[in-house]
């Protein structure tokens, strides 16, 4: 395809070709990417302008690149891929209690810079998740107990909405500009290019934490204790609003293991005092969990380094998905059924054993006001719900996710059995390519979603995973 007008760009931007098998970005999953007709790297709005201009002209539909994490974008030679690597700026104002945030910036710069400074805000547990890509689809962190998720704590959006206006919408704006922020909060994709954010940013000595540091307490049990470790996990009492619980299977790489060596972790994060955790996490200290343990063990972890345990998973490349359920319950039986099916599949399918299974629960009080407070028309749903679900499945190729694709089905199906009177729920940010978008919001919602993107957005020039027919 020839592109033409090319010279209105004023920044780094190339077209892929054969000759060039790297496409120039790289993304965590490469399921559904192939060569963009051009990719474009903006170092300001002017340039995303133009790149917007571009895109018109040459009937091309903007996919914007944050941390290049998601796994339901599909780039193409339809598409401008836009790599918004260049937007890195982190201000943090003390006085105000926030900081602006590039709309390039991955977490694991954001997390370390603001500790440099005494400050943290709600972030994933991946480093390299872009923190704008991460809010725009609602933004689950281990701090939703305190905070709710991270689109209940930005304050605006910096967007580039056409080629003649940029706007900074907020929750005191009115009428469609409302419209707008409410959406990016939770199902922001394909309404424009941000290109900053302002978020809350608290002092870390405002967690009253031993030493500053984040309590994590660990155990292990191998295969044969999945019984014991499921009622360990489901022994923990609903944790206080400091504190999520995670249950993971996983398999840890062991040379002349072709598939690893499946172990079930159990973790309790606490963003309180060490006294604090040890109440919270009492029944991973009893006997009869430790006893029965491969290893039992606790961390004082600070928090420019809560993710690092997490680093293997960052890796791009490979074809991967998630699939995942919020639940209102949970129980042994489902559990463990879920552990013998992940176990099973992960020993069949030949590159898939660095698949994982996480089961994890917060208290959803404080998300559940939010909900009925000032963030009730932000685009944020089952905030009543204090489990989540989910099996990030990672193989080397299109051949192994393929052969995944039925446990990933049946997985949140079997969760969603145990939890039948719910509504059937998901993160945004854990969309999956061919998934129901009801699973994401209701009819209304999703109709007032198309709503606000015929507003903004009239030319269809962004890609949206909400269109009814996406681009
Ligand atoms: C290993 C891993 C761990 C994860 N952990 C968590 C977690 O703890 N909590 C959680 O909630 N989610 C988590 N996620 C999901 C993740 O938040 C989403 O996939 C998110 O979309 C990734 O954003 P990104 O910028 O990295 O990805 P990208 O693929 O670059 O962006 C995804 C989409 O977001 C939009 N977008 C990104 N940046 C901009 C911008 N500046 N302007 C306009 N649109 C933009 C675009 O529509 C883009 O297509 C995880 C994903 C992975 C792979």
């Amino acid at each position: 395809m020839t592109i033409t007008g090319l010279s209105s760009l004023h920044c780094e931007h190339f077209i892929p070709s054969a000759e060039t098998p790297a496409l120039g970005f790289t993304r965590w999953s490469d399921t559904n990417i192939d060569r963009p007709s051009l990719v474009v790297i903006p170092e300001n709005e002017a340039d995303v302008q133009a790149a917007m201009g571009l895109a018109r002209t040459n009937h091309l539909i903007i996919v914007t690149g944050g941390g290049g994490h998601g796994t339901y974008v599909p780039v193409g030679p339809k598409n401008l891929y836009l790599d918004m690597r260049k937007f890195q700026t982190i201000l943090l104002d003390k006085a105000r209690c926030t900081v602006r945030i590039g709309g390039g910036v991955v977490t694991g710069d954001l997390l370390k810079s603001l500790a440099l400074d005494g400050y943290y805000t709600a972030l994933p547990n991946s480093n390299a998740v872009g923190v704008v890509g991460c809010v725009l689809g609602a933004g689950s962190t281990p701090l939703n107990g305190l905070h709710g998720v991270m689109a209940d704590m930005v304050q605006s959006f910096r967007i580039v909405v056409s080629e003649d206006s940029v706007i900074e919408v907020k929750a005191s704006s009115t009428g469609e500009h409302l419209s707008l922020f409410n959406a990016l909060c939770g199902a922001g994709h394909g309404l424009g290019v941000v290109t900053a954010i302002t978020t809350s940013a608290y002092p870390i000595s405002s967690l009253n934490m031993t030493d500053d540091k984040i309590c994590i307490r660990s155990l292990m049990f191998p295969p044969t204790s999945i019984e014991t470790a499921v009622r360990a996990f489901l022994d923990l009492s609903r944790p206080s609003p400091k504190v999520s619980n995670t249950l993971t299977f996983l398999r840890i790489p062991v040379s002349g293991s072709a598939n690893g060596v499946p172990v079930i972790a159990i973790g309790s994060t606490c963003f309180g005092s060490l006294r604090d955790a040890k109440d919270e996490s009492s029944a991973l200290y009893s006997e009869r969990f430790v006893e029965v343990s491969s290893k039992a063990g606790t961390d004082m972890v600070p928090m420019e380094h809560l993710n690092d345990r997490f680093e293997p998973q960052n890796k791009h490349g490979g074809h991967k998905a998630i699939a995942s359920c919020r639940l209102k319950a949970i129980d042994v039986e489902t559990i463990t059924t879920a552990f013998e099916s992940w176990l099973s599949v992960t020993e069949r399918v030949p590159g898939a054993w660095r698949s994982i299974v996480a089961i994890s629960r917060f208290n959803s009080t404080r998300h559940k006001e939010l909900g009925a407070g000032i963030g009730g028309d932000r685009f944020i749903e089952s905030r009543d719900r204090d489990f989540s679900a989910m099996t990030i499945v990672m193989c080397n190729d299109a051949a192994g996710l393929d052969a995944m694709t039925d446990y990933m089905t049946n997985f949140v199906r079997m969760m969603r059995a145990g939890d039948a009177s719910s509504t059937p729920r998901s993160f945004p940010n854990n969309l999956r390519f061919g998934i129901d978008l009801e699973e994401m919001f209701d009819k209304h919602k999703l109709a007032e979603l198309r709503r606000i993107k015929h507003i903004w957005d009239p030319q269809g020039i962004f890609w949206s995973p909400f269109m009814s027919d996406p681009a």
